[in-house]
């Protein structure tokens, strides 16, 4: 078989995981190349539209350095942190 699939094909919502599905659902159209599906309260099973966040690589590098920063000072300060 030598049957060609256009890159829309490969694409297609049975070989999506189901988070990148529920955000392109949400969004109403393809995620922009690149683009990254971020879980909000970091359950990566938890795949609800509200727990969703789309993002460019930038952003969500961003992101993960804040939390990182963020986990560290609650365990030097031993509670949460409120204010970050
Ligand atoms: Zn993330």
């Amino acid at each position: 078989m030598s049957t060609y699939y256009p890159r829309f094909y490969s694409n297609a919502y049975w070989s999506m995981p189901e988070h990148i599905m529920v955000a392109t659902k949400a969004f109403g159209k393809p995620l922009p190349p690149h683009a990254v599906v971020h879980h909000i309260n970091e359950d990566i099973t938890d795949n609800r539209p509200e727990n969703l966040l789309i993002c460019t690589q930038a952003y969500h590098l961003a992101l993960h350095a804040r939390m990182r920063q963020r986990a560290w000072i609650e365990r030097m300060v031993g509670g949460k942190a409120k204010d970050l």
